[in-house]
């Protein structure tokens, strides 16, 4: 079983609060034993638990805070030394500690410690998680104590010290908590220093920074305590009286961790989650489904990696990317940074007369990235947008080459591109749904889908009905739009790139342009950047989409070539399209973030492994009763069925067994996040074997 995993079936969610200090020496130790001690004192059996700890050599370090704790508690019964669960000698942040003892300290590794903690400790009813410092304390290079809690996902109790610049730390911490989602449960303001009572000054301080931090937090609806300090801590016998004293301040907060670690919490959530459901089929509409009796939702509450977390707390390893976009995995730290950023200076600006530096810069990135002979980015929102975009193109071109008869489309059977009209138009007709929009659709003309499989020799005949569609309508051909290699949602079909060779040949004798829909395969998700490449055919027009701003915004383009864009133009004439977001600066910038993360060039050996691990888990099932046929390309795999598979049935088995696969129609695929370990693909996988096996088809 992977242990790093939250809630394998039967496993109860993680529950608690994390307390993390605004820096060093704000009395968090102290403020941390006293809320212990109320707790215990209310009957709210929580354990402190330090994920790590510097400075101290064994558990019974006299240097550790076992001593302070044990003073805090004196009196209760109970034992609650701090479980510590990394340890180092040094004093220093754990990054430089563990680093000096040859440690390399990553959020995966701690936050499987954390939850393996949490199911041995049946008897707690949940934990303070102790940070160490403040919030950017670094755990290594790249991550920080932040981005621990954000991977735990527990409310926040903040430590901050009633001084001089206190105020500032405490509002710097507070914002970086909401920016990572995380609720804010309370702050405690501790006086770290007596106070003489003619210092003047220092009380005035101090009483405006409580007065200005309450303002601030009741507006977040979080709570805040006064921490008086107390000299009396580590004199006996009035040290029992003093830690006492101090339990009864944080008396309010004890409300709020019996909330944080309340079983009952679990019913609240179903209770909520129902709730949620129903609003939800009373207001909304969800993709290619019945207004009036709707498939099932599940409401989810937070991803990361390649984890989606459903509302009541389980965990799923997801096998879809949303869709092909979450190519990084979700809430990659780089990509919500550049959204930060990006959202800071300006969110949007319309794109009419005016431009800006994300928008150049991704253009030329994209066109750095793609073939030679495509020159020129069309920004569109959505992939729809960016196949009517590249309709339209074609369309213009022939007409400013005075070809007005060449204004239908080629394409092969079994293609998908979009939902708008247009797009529609050029889907598999009978997938595609063509009847229901009979006399709306623009007539289009359908070949033969490319029956030459990728892995199969290379058989010419593929092309015939091609050129006889060429033949036959050669003439009012303006365009051939496919999916180079791989059609996506129109079957998951994996075809020989050869055919591409010679349909653009078939394209250039007979004056159409060739307009390649990467919307589904572009960014590396077939092993190469561009599906294109393992034909090495350049179109003259090119879509890309989903993957682009690594599954974080809507945004796609239209490319095309230095040819086409003054076939357009040419005689003063404009191109007529501008989508009212066009070049939304927070995509584009998301989106460079993430061409960034590509041309660090992990992704190809992630997929090349994404690949294995997927054969290796998916071949099985092709010997199986009802399986029609099973492929594996890149980071895609795919068991198609005999028979249409029930979705609603299979999904609920799906996500009882802790993955989150989508399938559709007589395909049950995975295109798992490229950064998924193998062990995640394994479950993945395990969980279609078992599919198969289990006759849930
Ligand atoms: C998803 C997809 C589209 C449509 O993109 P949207 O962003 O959903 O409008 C078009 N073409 C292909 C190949 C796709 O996979």
């Amino acid at each position: 079983m992977n242990r790093q995993f939250q809630s394998s079936p039967g496993g109860r969610p993680l529950r608690g609060l994390f307390v993390s200090g605004t820096g060093t020496d704000v009395g968090k130790t102290v403020a941390l034993a006293a809320l212990l001690r109320a707790c215990l004192k209310a009957g709210v059996r929580v354990r402190p638990v330090k994920p790590v700890q510097t400075g101290v050599s064994g558990p019974d370090d006299a240097r550790g805070d076992a001593a302070v704790y044990a003073a805090a508690v004196a009196g209760l019964g109970n034992a609650v030394a701090p479980a510590t669960l990394r340890r180092f000698v040094m004093p220093a942040s754990p990054h430089l500690a563990a680093g000096r003892e040859g440690v390399h300290l990553d959020v995966e590794s701690l936050r499987a410690a954390v939850l393996r903690h949490w199911e041995g400790d049946e008897d707690a009813q949940g934990l303070l998680l102790e940070g160490a410092g403040g919030l950017h304390v670094p755990l290594n290079d790249s991550e920080d104590m932040l981005d621990l809690m954000e991977s735990l996902g527990l409310p926040v109790l903040l430590v901050g010290g009633n001084y001089l610049g206190g105020i500032n730390h405490l509002l710097l911490s507070v914002e970086a908590v909401a920016a990572r989602g995380l609720t804010l449960a309370g702050v405690i303001l501790s006086d770290t220093q007596p106070v003489a009572r003619e210092d003047e000054d220092t009380l005035a301080i101090r009483k405006d920074n409580e007065a200005l931090l309450r303002r601030r937090l009741d507006e977040r609806g979080a709570q805040l305590v006064l921490l008086p300090f107390e000299p009396d801590l580590h004199s006996e016998p009035r040290a029992s009286l003093a830690w006492q004293a101090l339990a009864d301040v944080c008396a309010p907060l004890v409300e709020t961790v019996r909330r944080a670690c309340d079983p009952c919490a679990g019913e609240e959530a179903a209770a909520r989650i129902e709730d949620m459901q129903e609003r939800d089929r009373q207001s909304l509409w969800h993709p290619y489904t019945s207004a009036t009796e709707p498939l099932p939702v599940f409401v989810m509450a937070r991803s990361r990696r390649n984890r989606l977390a459903l509302a009541d707390g389980r965990e799923l390893v997801d096998g879809m990317s949303s869709w092909w976009t979450a190519v990084h995995g979700y809430n990659h730290p780089r990509l919500t940074a550049a959204l930060r950023r990006q959202a800071g200076r300006m969110p949007h600006v319309m794109f009419g007369g005016i431009t800006h530096e994300p928008a150049v810069l991704l253009a030329e990135r994209l066109l750095d990235l793609l073939p030679e002979g495509l020159d020129r980015v069309f920004f569109a929102d959505s992939g729809s947008v960016a196949v009517e975009v590249a309709l339209k193109m074609a369309l213009q071109y022939q007409q400013g080459m005075g070809r007005k008869e060449k204004s239908r489309f080629l394409t092969p059977r079994g293609g998908y591109h979009g939902d708008t009209l247009g797009a529609m138009s050029v889907c598999d007709p009978v997938t595609g749904m063509h009847t229901l929009f009979r006399g709306v659709l623009a007539q289009q003309i359908f070949m033969e889908r490319p029956s030459c499989r990728f892995d199969a020799s290379f058989d010419p005949s593929c092309l015939d009905d091609a050129r006889r569609a060429f033949e036959e309508h050669g003439h009012e051909i303006a365009a051939v739009i496919l999916e180079p290699v791989v059609q996506g949602a129109g079957g998951m079909w994996f075809y020989h790139p050869a055919y591409l060779r010679g349909l653009a040949e078939l394209c250039r004798e007979h004056g159409a342009l060739l307009i390649f829909d990467e919307i589904a395969t572009g960014f590396g998700r077939t092993g190469k950047m561009f599906a294109l490449e393992h034909a090495g055919v350049a179109p003259d027009i090119l879509c890309c989409g989903k993957a682009l701003t690594g599954g974080i915004m809507t945004l796609a383009a239209t490319v095309c070539s230095q040819r086409v864009a003054e076939g357009i133009c040419h005689g003063g004439q404009v191109f007529m399209h501008g989508p009212t977001f066009m070049g939304n600066p927070l995509a584009c910038s998301v989106a460079l973030a993430s061409l960034d993360l590509l041309a660090g060039g992990a992704w190809q050996r992630q997929v090349a492994a994404l690949e294995s691990s997927l054969r290796t888990g998916l071949s099985p099932c092709a010997d199986m009763p009802g399986v029609a046929d099973v492929r594996v390309l890149g980071g895609i795999g795919v068991v198609e069925t005999e028979q249409p598979v029930n979705m609603a049935a299979l999904q609920a088995f799906f996500v009882q067994r802790g993955v989150w696969i989508r399938p559709f129609n007589r395909l049950i695929y995975l295109m798992p996040p490229y950064v998924s370990h193998a062990e995640d693909i394994a479950r993945l996988c395990d969980a279609v074997r078992a599919a198969v096996m289990e006759k849930k088809i």
